[in-house]
């Protein structure tokens, strides 16, 4: 069992008061120890973060970069403990942990070599021997919260941008999964990064949330989590009497929509990769799939086959299709939907049950479940579920698939299985999404790419990842030059 802590100034802060993180597989197993934050913790976190920001925020882009690689071979020299803690912690499978552990070093090389090259731009003056040029700034302190389906990968996609570009952090993970965001912050400090940089702070929203964002240094809060608590972050920063910048990536309810002329086994691989990986828990998880009435049937088959070809179990056996759900709360939720689903009418196919004996015995387990003849009036095809509940409904025309796609609450992701160029377009076009997979799962978007939702899956300001990042984390100020 290890011990986690805060870390503020690059110092360990201990109290008596002490949790447990219990393995969701096992949860005989106890992976870490911590004590939580106190608000004193978080304030003295910001005044430390705010006091280091003139240091760091005037080193070159060359001497940041530099701890960024160092911490890049660190995190890959060390992947494999790495990946195994993530499923130890919150219950994916090892190789879900592999690849989000693998795409947080790329995070790390992509962001040091981006800041090499961060740009303004000139502009012509009217004045003879004048120009007008554009820099760009960081904005001081950052405050970073965070959920625990990607324990360090969403971490390190807002705090590596953040501090690349000269902006000090305080990082408050999701109480479910501290373990691993403590590592991460061990690992940039073991790379060289001052004390005081990035301060962890853990703890619980409700104790410690609001202060993340109404402290008097906070100037931005990256958010991820779900859509409820985005809206009362927007609420606090609103009531403020001053302007805090916000990046809101929340929850999803995403479609993949099949077409008549798709490859059914090209389908059905695309639809269970997205619908149970990470056990559906991912903002970008398929929840719906709409298909063409044409192919209805051989789908739904095709589909129930394949799900019953999954191995669910403890996410360290390679063989190991699907994990537990990463809480107790999580399968309470899932089955009180499948059993939404049951009165409401439409038809569960396959499993709707918790696994609960001989080795399921200690884990939150949920078999893969399947919907069919779904409607939009159902809460099942409407609210995020979070977990392995697939809702599959038929449509007989594009019009009316692009209609049932958007008639959701949430514009994350859309996914489209088909052949046909005409078809993927009109789709794509008429998709409120912030972003359109075509032949490929809704989950496994690229850190390269810029990434973020629309309508309530995101405040679709600002985007996270790719170049995009830069511009939550930088501000712009113009220059006028004349001589
Ligand atoms: P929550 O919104 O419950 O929690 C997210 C984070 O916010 C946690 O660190 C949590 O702390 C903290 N928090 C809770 N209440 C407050 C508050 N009042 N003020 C400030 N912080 C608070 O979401 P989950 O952790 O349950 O994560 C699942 C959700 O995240 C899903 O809706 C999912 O779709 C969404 N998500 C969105 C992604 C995207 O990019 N669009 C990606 C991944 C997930 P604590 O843990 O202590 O409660």
């Amino acid at each position: 069992m290890k011990i986690v802590n805060s870390i503020i100034k690059g110092e360990p802060v201990i109290h008596d008061e002490k949790y447990k993180i219990h393995n969701p597989a096992d949860t005989r197993e106890i992976v870490s120890e911590y004590s939580p934050a106190t608000l004193d913790d978080v304030k003295y976190a910001f005044d430390v973060a705010s006091e280091a920001f003139g240091s760091w925020s005037s080193k070159t882009p060359h001497e940041r970069a530099k701890i960024l690689y160092r911490a890049a071979n660190i995190v890959e020299d060390g992947s494999e403990d790495l990946a195994r803690l993530i499923t130890r912690e919150m219950g994916k499978t090892i190789s879900e942990s592999k690849a989000e552990v693998e795409r947080v070093s790329w995070i790390l090389r992509f962001y040091a070599s981006l800041i090499l090259r961060i740009n303004g731009y000139t502009i012509p003056s009217q004045f003879k021997g004048g120009l007008i040029l554009t820099i760009r700034e960081p904005l001081g302190v950052v405050s970073v919260i965070t959920p625990w389906n990607f324990p360090i990968a969403i971490p390190a996609w807002k705090i590596v941008p953040a501090i690349a570009t000269g902006n000090t952090v305080v990082f408050k993970p999701a109480s479910l999964a501290p373990t691993i965001a403590y590592r991460f912050v061990e690992i940039l400090h073991r790379a060289g990064l001052p004390p005081g940089v990035v301060n962890l702070v853990i703890g619980s929203g409700e104790k410690i949330g609001r202060e993340m964002i109404t402290n008097k240094h906070v100037e931005a809060v990256s958010f991820t989590g779900s859509t409820n608590t985005g809206l009362e972050i927007n609420r606090i920063a609103g009531s403020l009497d001053r302007y805090v910048r916000l990046q809101m990536e929340l929850g999803g309810k995403n479609a993949t929509i099949v077409t008549e002329d798709a490859p059914l086994s090209e389908a059905v691989e695309i639809i269970v990769k997205g619908a149970f990986a990470i056990a559906g828990q991912a903002c970008t998880a398929t929840s719906r799939v709409l298909v063409h009435i044409d192919l209805y049937g051989k789908l739904v088959e095709a589909l129930k086959t394949r799900i019953d070809s999954m191995k669910v179990g403890n996410g360290l056996d390679p063989s190991t299709d699907m994990g537990p759900l990463a809480s107790m709360d999580q399968k309470k939720k899932v089955l009180s939907y499948i059993e939404i689903g049951k009165n409401e009418g439409a038809k569960l196919v396959y499993g709707g049950y918790a696994l609960e004996s001989g080795d399921y015995a200690y884990g939150y387990y949920v078999k893969p479940t399947l919907f069919i003849d779904c409607e939009p009036r159902h809460r099942i095809f409407q609210e995020e579920i979070f977990g392995p509940v697939l809702c599959v409904t038929p449509y007989s025309s594009i019009d009316e698939a692009i209609e049932l796609a958007n008639s959701v609450k949430y514009g994350l992701t859309l996914g489209i299985v088909s052949r046909d160029l005409s078809k993927i377009m009109r789709i794509a076009q008429g998709a409120k999404t912030g972003i359109v997979r075509v032949n490929r799962q809704t989950v496994g978007v690229e850190f390269q790419a810029p990434f973020g939702g629309v309508k309530a899956s995101g405040n679709d300001i600002y985007k996270e990842q790719g170049i995009e990042a830069l511009d939550f984390y930088t501000r712009v100020k113009t220059i006028y030059m004349h001589w």
